[in-house]
């Protein structure tokens, strides 16, 4: 047997970064920038207004007071998205809205709360009282002030989020280079499985672990591809298995412990290179991993749990390394643990859990029967619970380590 760091350490030497490909812009959300990208134009493209008031000329208002109002000629109305029709002169003012280019000769904005209308209810003809000195300019938003053309304001190695979209939509860029999705191969092993649509007959389950590892697939960014069933024969899973190549990884569930059945590695050996099949942890310590044909390939164990906890582990990291990101484990705290844990002291274990926050940080407790053949427990968790190896006993009050199932990588 391995430890999960030794485990962890083989899976992610065998992976590689994944070409990069050029997408419309809104595809490249949650994945990696594989080229920087480059401003087109100045950012403000020109001198705005950042409120809604009068563009003035500083000399003007320097004495003004709530009590000792200056009063100004009202010569221009200037929407966003319009050029302005004149310049302000001494002793002028033009009602701005925000996002209007600031006209020649003002160099302030004093925003319409801080004035009072003159005649003419302040439009254009009439006069506006300004009741503040407002600082010399104030409210501008200066021409280049985020960004200059030719200026890189994406960097290759950026995950692509909302405000990412949105910067390189301001710039220019209607695709993005990202690299690509993982695309991956689900295979379930076990003759005594049905479909979801099936009602099980003796002896049967259903199939669950095509569906929670197509979703772990899809929310650590990749596309699943579920290849069906594999019967408990060697002929028909090497037929499945003989698939690796066409897709960036394999996973398989079941088939890989002591059982008569359980066939995986054995055609794994046969069909591609078996690098380990056991790992010191529980749930799941038949993880299985190797390549066939160069595609990395993942035997999960058959229990529900032990599967989605393998996922968790070792092809999650994997998947994110292939999409490029530079941080692959998921976020982890120390909690302190509320009961007792009686455990196998030569493994580590990662139990389903709950963490909530108290006035200390973190308490965690387990979220129900640890069973690797149930489900409800991972659903109900936020956490694993990470117990080390070599402990037989860890009492209440403990700091645990907790890794976050409800946290992206790279969150503190
Ligand atoms: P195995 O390692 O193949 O013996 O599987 C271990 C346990 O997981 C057995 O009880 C299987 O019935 C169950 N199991 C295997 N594959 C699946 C699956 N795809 N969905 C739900 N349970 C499964
Ligand atoms: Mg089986």
């Amino acid at each position: 047997m391995i430890t999960v760091e030794e485990a962890t350490e083989q899976v992610l030497s065998r992976i590689s970064v994944l070409e990069p490909e050029r997408v419309p812009l809104l595809d490249a959300l949650g994945r990696v920038l594989a080229e920087d990208v480059v401003s087109d134009i100045d950012i403000a493209p020109f001198d705005n207004s950042a409120m809604d008031g009068y563009a003035v000329r500083h000399a003007d208002v320097v004495g003004a007071r709530d009590d000792a109002p200056v009063t100004l000629k009202v010569v221009d109305h200037i929407p966003a998205g319009v050029a302005p029709e004149r310049a302000v002169g001494p002793g002028e003012a033009s009602r701005i809205m925000t996002g209007a280019p600031v006209p020649l000769g003002a160099d302030t904005i004093v925003m319409v709360e801080r004035t009072r209308a003159g005649e003419g209810e302040g439009r254009v003809g009439g006069t506006v009282q300004i009741l503040e000195a407002a600082k010399a300019g104030e409210h501008v938003r200066r021409r280049g002030e985020e960004v200059r053309a030719g200026e890189v304001v994406l960097l290759a190695g950026d995950e692509v989020g909302p405000a990412a979209i949105g910067l390189a939509a301001s710039v220019g860029h209607a695709e993005l280079v990202v690299h690509r999705r993982p695309q991956v191969a689900i295979v379930s092993t076990g003759d005594e499985l049905v479909d979801v649509t099936e009602k099980p007959g003796p002896g049967k389950i259903r199939n669950s672990n095509s569906y929670s590892l197509a979703a772990q697939v899809m929310e650590a960014g990749g596309d699943p591809h579920v290849l069906g069933v594999a019967l408990d024969n060697e002929e028909h899973t090497r037929a499945l298995l003989f698939r690796a190549p066409e897709f960036d990884l394999m996973i398989t569930t079941g088939g890989v412990s002591m059982g008569d059945f359980d066939v995986v590695k054995k055609v794994l050996t046969e069909i591609g290179e078996l690098d380990f099949w056991k790992v010191a942890m529980r749930p799941g310590a038949p993880q299985t991993f190797g390549t066939i044909g160069g595609t990395p390939f993942f035997g999960l164990p058959g229990n529900p749990t032990s599967t989605m906890v393998g996922f968790e582990m070792y092809v999650r990291p994997a998947m994110r390394k292939m999409a490029g990101f530079c941080t692959l484990a998921r976020p982890r705290v120390v909690a302190t643990l509320e009961h007792d844990v009686e455990k196998k002291a030569d493994r580590r274990y990662f139990l389903r859990a709950r963490l909530t926050p108290c006035e200390e940080g973190y308490s965690v407790a387990i979220s129900g029967n640890q069973s690797s053949a149930l489900l409800t427990a991972m659903h109900r968790a936020n956490c694993l619970m990470s117990l080390p190896e070599g402990e037989f006993f860890v009492p209440a009050g403990t700091e645990v380590i907790c890794i976050r199932l409800d946290m992206e990588e790279g969150t503190p």
